[in-house]
């Protein structure tokens, strides 16, 4: 009895002694954790499924910027701070309980929230907690800690503006759009609702550029994007997605009837003029339009049509804007596989020459001829220099092609220099825009012995579009060395009559399509004696291209026109049977 009563006191001293040790423990725990809680960056949360209890360390009160007395955060309360948008599903909150469904298998979750400071600011939180669950898997509790990412996010947003926008503009730029719209595009609309993109292109900019210094294209920039925002409304997308190219992505509504006028519009916005300090500039912009879902139902898909569509705006003679549709896709392969073609058509002789005579009407002789470029494949058998020329212009071929055209043009110039003819050669825009272009001329000039006069190189407006003084320099440089200089397909273009003054040029080639209907055309007809009498006056020749009939040729004759060109003295002939025309009778002409 005795010892059992001492082994009792025994054991109850132990266990007495395990409690105090125990207690003990805790407290030091306590004390720890309270240091802990208060010494950590970051705050501490803990809350218990049971009572709903929420409890966060004095931490975040610092963080926040509230007081203990102001605002409780060890409540449900606490809750209400959480960001709209960063809670999931118009439930509670996202931050300690709904993103417990992302954890991983050992109970561990972390996700990132706004809280609402006392300055009514927001801080940003990366969320990291733990959920406890008892033996039938029950939620028992979840703790975890309160990151302040605030900082990072800036950063990260820094980056993405870096990365998503451009910095001259402010617009997003083609990463946003690939990255951010790709998507959305499917994600939003239902299908009967129509979105247009539009792909703006500024016609010319890089003469702009190299002109002038980048100040003023930089500037440019900046006001087109000015004007684009201008036509967007809340739900459109503007973008600058390349140098000089834009998109506008709108909706049009369940019609397609808007699309147009909102095309319209665009080309529109740039007729006024651009101001820069005391200058004042002018440009024009090309827009093709791809319509979602109809020409096609994503973002990459939109805009590959889109840009095929503003380069067949571009084709059709820039400051203009066109559609998307099928036939544009095999015309863009039909060009490639042409292209391809091409390449080897200079080495395998494929191109050859003719030859069409323009006839002086005061004489009833022929004063020279044209060089008409002409292609015989084996693969698309005889084929138009109206469709090839353009293939050859896009990618760069053009300049072997119009070296080969000059050489055999001034050589037969020089075959002939006897007669004292003149042998005129067409020249792309892309070939006078050649630094080394006056040079090669000129040597190749030399080389063949030509006379003066002996050869003419006939531009068309285009190729004064885009530099014009650089390039009224180069012109000015070939007449100079002898050669003419004659501007052809005049008023089809932009340009003014009084433009033609300023300009080197010896004769004016006025367009076929004013002569189509001369004889009943009262204002094609003023526009033929403008032309001729403005030419008079300041010493141009003029000659008269596509006369066909008998009835124009008369009153093209009647009326001063000294020179003609077309199938009614002769079409385009190689150049044996052009020679042989020189012997020909013109009488049936009276
Ligand atoms: P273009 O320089 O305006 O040439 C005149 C075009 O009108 C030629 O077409 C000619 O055959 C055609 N033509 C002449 N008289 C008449 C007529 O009475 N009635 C009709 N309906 N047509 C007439 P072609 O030979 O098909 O050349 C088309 C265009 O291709 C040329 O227009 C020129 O821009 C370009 N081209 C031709 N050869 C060359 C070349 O060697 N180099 C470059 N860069 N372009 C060329
Ligand atoms: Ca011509
Ligand atoms: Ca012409």
């Amino acid at each position: 009895m005795q010892t059992d009563f001492a082994q009792i006191e025994l054991a109850l001293r132990e266990s007495h002694h395990a409690l105090r040790q125990a207690r003990q423990e805790t407290k030091d725990m306590v004390e720890r954790y309270l240091l802990l809680t208060e010494s950590a960056q970051d705050a501490l949360w803990d809350w218990d499924a049971a009572s709903g209890r929420i409890f966060v360390s004095d931490r975040l009160y610092d963080m926040l910027g509230y007081s203990k007395e102001e605002y409780d955060l060890c409540s449900a309360d606490l809750l209400k701070l959480i960001h709209p948008d960063d809670k999931e599903n118009g439930t509670d909150g996202s931050l300690f309980f709904e993103s417990c469904e992302k954890e991983n298998n050992r109970g561990n979750f972390c996700n990132e929230s706004r809280l609402k400071m006392r300055s009514d600011e927001y801080k940003w939180f990366l969320v990291r907690g733990k959920t406890i669950y008892d033996d039938e898997g029950y939620v028992i509790r979840r703790a975890g800690s309160l990151t302040d990412i605030t900082e990072r996010k800036l950063y990260e947003e820094e980056i993405r503006q870096l990365a998503y926008f451009d910095s001259l503009t402010g617009l997003p730029n083609r990463t946003y759009v690939m990255h951010e719209m790709m998507s959305s595009v499917q994600r939003r609309l239902p299908n009967s609702q129509y979105r247009a993109l539009f792909f703006i292109d500024i016609d010319n900019f890089k003469n702009i550029n190299d002109h002038y210094n980048h100040t003023v294209g930089d500037n440019m920039l900046q006001e087109v994007a000015r004007r684009l925002k201008l036509l967007s409304g809340p739900d459109t997308i503007l973008a600058r997605i390349g140098g000089d190219e834009f998109i506008l992505f709108q909706s049009v509504g369940d019609s397609l009837a808007y699309v147009d006028g909102l095309a319209e519009s665009i080309i529109q916005m740039f007729a006024e003029p651009f101001y820069y300090g005391d200058n004042q500039y002018y440009i024009t912009v090309s827009t093709g339009v791809a319509v979602y879902p109809r020409d096609g139902d994503n973002m990459e898909v939109l805009m590959k049509h889109s840009e095929m569509a503003m380069y067949q705006a571009k084709n059709s003679g820039k400051n203009t804007y066109s559609f998307f549709n099928r036939q544009l896709v095999e015309l863009m392969s039909e060009r490639v596989e042409m292209d391809n073609h091409l390449r080897n058509a200079i080495r395998n002789h494929e191109f050859h020459l003719h030859y069409q005579p323009q006839f002086d009407v005061l004489t009833g002789a022929i004063k020279g001829f044209e060089a008409l470029l002409r292609w015989n494949s084996p693969v698309y058998g005889s084929v138009s220099p109206a469709r090839f020329i353009p293939v050859a212009e896009e990618s760069g071929l053009i300049i072997e092609l119009g070296q080969w055209v000059m050489d055999e043009v001034f050589a037969f110039a020089a075959s002939i220099s006897h007669l004292g003819l003149c042998v005129s050669c067409n020249i792309s825009a892309i070939q006078l825009q050649q630094s080394y272009f006056v040079e090669e001329v000129t040597a190749l000039f030399d080389h063949y012995e030509l006379k003066r006069g002996s050869v003419a190189l006939e531009i068309t407006e285009s190729c004064l579009l885009d530099s014009f003084e650089l390039s009224s320099q180069k012109l000015a440089s070939l007449q100079n060395h002898g050669l003419l200089i004659y501007l052809d397909d005049f008023g089809t273009g932009y340009s003014s009559l009084t433009y033609l003054k300023k300009l080197p040029i010896n004769v004016v080639k006025i367009d076929k399509s004013f002569i189509d209907e001369i004889v009943e055309n009262v204002t094609d007809r003023r526009i033929v004696q403008a032309i001729v009498s403005l030419a008079r006056e300041i010493g141009l020749d003029v000659v008269v291209e596509g006369v066909e009939t008998k009835p124009q040729y008369h009153y093209l004759s009647e009326s001063q026109c000294q020179y003609v060109q077309g199938y009614l003295i002769s079409r385009p002939v190689p150049e044996d049977e052009a020679l042989a025309l020189l012997d020909q009778n013109f009488d049936y002409l009276k």
